[in-house]
């Protein structure tokens, strides 16, 4: 069986940031879609999460031009990945004023016969949104999240926590990048969230299941997102991608 998609890509400065140093990249035709969450002062984030998403989104693209085989793909997505890493490293070098950095990165590239291939760094998040469930697909590399993992922090208390934000990886920064890739599976009816963090720390999972369960054309559902988040405080710049699977042709 193979599949066909729609998508949709939205961001937003939210309501208390002056910058936003958010990127995301959408290339509908060739199933590439991406969030990046830019970090560091004097404008140096924008500077990482656009240079990362430039990097990988290129890479990804040549990649489905050329037909590679999805694993050969995933492969080249993870060697992007690290690319961006050092690009964004290369440029702290040369400019001092950005020393520190860095950027989150969650790519996804779909294929028709419906699989999916992630690359992961940091707390943006992919979501699965099927049969009226939302699940998180992509795992945060977060402070927080490690101290759940291991069971002394429980979800509520990490929404909540003070150190919340802080990454254990991510492209750039003075960070391990080792990026998560992934690879599963998407059926006719799924709907893919990609967003960034500005997101989900002013939304549950609960508020963002219900908006997407209201089933709007995609573009509104992006606006309705980012609506609600700086309805919520907006107190950082939001992103969302969205990717609704329908049965090919
Ligand atoms: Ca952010």
């Amino acid at each position: 069986m193979t599949v066909r998609w729609e998508s949709a890509g939205l961001t937003d400065v939210g309501r208390v940031r002056k910058g936003n140093e958010d990127s995301f990249f959408v290339d509908e035709g060739r199933g590439v879609f991406l969030v990046a969450d830019g970090m560091g002062g004097h404008a140096a984030g924008e500077i990482a999460s656009a240079l990362a998403a430039r990097t990988v989104g290129g890479t990804l693209v040549r990649g489905v031009d050329e037909e590679l085989e999805p694993d050969l793909l995933a492969e080249a997505m993870k060697r992007s990945l690290h690319a961006a890493h050092e690009a964004i490293l290369a440029h702290t070098m040369a400019d001092p004023a950005t020393e520190g950095m860095g950027t989150t990165l969650t790519a996804l590239v779909v294929c028709r016969d419906g699989t999916y291939r992630l690359g992961h760094v940091g707390d943006s998040r992919m979501y699965l949104f099927r049969g009226g469930e939302l699940t998180q697909v992509s795992h945060d590399h977060t402070w927080v999240q490690r101290e759940v993992d291991e069971g002394r922090l429980t979800e509520h208390g990490a929404r909540r926590h003070r150190l919340s934000h802080i990454l254990t990886r991510a492209l750039g920064a003075d960070s391990a990048d080792s990026p998560d890739i992934e690879s599963g599976k998407l059926l006719p009816g799924d709907l893919v969230l990609l967003c960034s963090d500005g997101l989900t720390g002013m939304l549950t999972d609960r508020m963002i299941t219900r908006i997407l369960e209201e089933d709007a054309p995609l573009p509104d559902v992006a606006a309705q997102l980012i609506a609600e988040g700086n309805a919520r405080g907006g107190r950082d710049n939001i992103t969302a991608v969205l990717v609704r699977i329908l049965p090919g042709g």
